[in-house]
């Protein structure tokens, strides 16, 4: 246990659920990351939680979990429409989970409606954004946060759930390292020996789930535990467009510098789909930068000699209506003219429509095309290189772990 704790990561610096994916592709970042953090005294760690703060897309994740928590207690939620719709959707998908469970395990069932824990039974328990811990004598090892667990203790049985409220591909359940780390550590934590997990990605797909048999266990625990290993023993750094993504060392690892990713572009100009990988990864490098450089200059106008920070304007009209009124009703521009200048905004109207009639956004897009007819037109744009399986939005992952 080299790693020195941080006093505002939950993780405390131990090898997590969300990093085994990272750590099993690349072994020697968990190292990477801790000598880093070590010596920025917890500035890496402060950037990162700040970054995750003010991200639009973390905050949102957090407001759909407590939209989330408080349907599955069967209370009102107190969020707005555009945060409970996306938690509704994960409410169904619960439904659907705990219906499986109840086929495999002695579980009530439950309709969705009123506090799932009702329904449940009283052998079971439920909770909620739970970080658990597996400990040696020499003290934490690796922990892991799920998002919602039923839990009976009493047979040794477990329903554990991660809920993405993001668009990022994520592994299916059964070969999903996040949620075998959540499995392993329910055994540590009560001797859990036979779980159903499950990813619930409404965005996405319908909830991808596994069952972990009392067969199944002794093999997941050590496949994790051969993880863990790997991390406090270092090893190669290993890039990778999956490993480095999200890691938190990017900018400082020396296998995913620009000037050594240029230098392997041009060992490898035939294989392009090695080339292109490696201009991702290049382009992961350079965001990161250009992220950092920011940051640094948020802090102190003159960290940076050469650079600003500088707002650009652009001119835009909020309110349609109004301006018709000035131009239409007030200057004699006539009702094709104004709208001959004005675009429809898809998404916009779709949102609308969805909450007009009470509709999902899939059916307020069809309902939407349905209407439109001849008017919704496609409209191809250059065609851009996409890797395939990744075309979806990545959105920043949510706030579980
Ligand atoms: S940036 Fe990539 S190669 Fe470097 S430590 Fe992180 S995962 Fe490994």
């Amino acid at each position: 246990m080299s790693e020195l704790p941080t006093t505002n990561d939950p993780r405390q610096g131990y090898p997590s659920a969300s990093s085994m994916d990272r750590i099993a592709a690349c072994p020697g970042s968990h190292q990477l990351i801790t000598s880093l953090r070590s010596s920025s005294g917890g500035g890496m760690e402060r950037a990162r939680v700040q970054d995750e703060k003010g991200n639009i897309w973390t905050r949102r994740g957090t407001d759909i979990h407590a939209a989330f928590r408080e349907l599955l207690l069967g209370q009102v939620p107190t969020y707005d429409s555009k945060v409970v719709e996306p938690a509704r959707e994960l409410v169904r998908e619960v439904r659907t989970v705990v219906q499986v469970a109840s086929s495999i395990f002695p579980i009530g069932a439950w309709h969705g409606e009123g506090s799932l824990l009702d329904a449940v039974g009283e052998e079971w328990m439920l909770t909620m954004e739970t970080r658990l811990w597996a400990t040696t004598p020499a003290g934490n090892r690796f922990s892991g946060q799920y998002d919602l667990a039923l839990t009976n203790e009493t047979r040794g049985l477990a329903v554990i759930l991660d809920a993405k409220t993001g668009w990022a591909n994520v592994e299916p359940a059964p070969s999903n390292l996040q949620l075998r780390t959540l499995l392993s550590l329910a055994h540590h934590a009560f001797g859990c020996t036979d779980a159903l997990v499950a990813i619930l990605q409404p965005a996405v797909a319908a909830p991808s789930q596994a069952r972990y048999q009392p067969e199944d266990i002794e093999p997941a625990l050590a496949s994790i535990d051969a993880i863990v290993d790997g991390a406090y023993a270092g090893g190669a750094l290993n890039p990778s467009l999956g490993a480095c993504k999200y890691c938190p060392a990017k900018l400082h690892c020396d296998q995913l510098t620009l000037i050594h990713l240029m230098h392997s572009l041009r060992h490898i100009p035939a294989d392009h789909a090695k080339a292109l990988e490696q201009c991702e990864l290049a382009d992961l490098v350079s965001a990161e930068v250009r992220a950092e450089a920011k940051r640094q200059l948020a802090y102190d106008p003159a960290s940076v000699p050469g650079w600003e920070l500088r707002v650009s304007h652009r001119r835009a009209v909020p309110n349609t209506q109004a301006a018709y009124d000035a131009l239409v009703n007030e200057r004699g521009m006539s009702a094709q003219q104004f709208h001959a200048c004005c675009k429809l905004g898809i998404g916009k109207a779709e949102s609308t429509l969805a909450s007009l009639l009470n509709l999902k956004v899939p059916e307020a897009k069809r309902a939407l095309a349905a209407k439109l007819g001849d008017q919704l037109i496609l409209t191809a744009s250059e065609p851009s290189l996409v890797p395939i399986n990744a075309a979806e939005t990545d959105a920043t992952p949510t706030t579980s772990d």
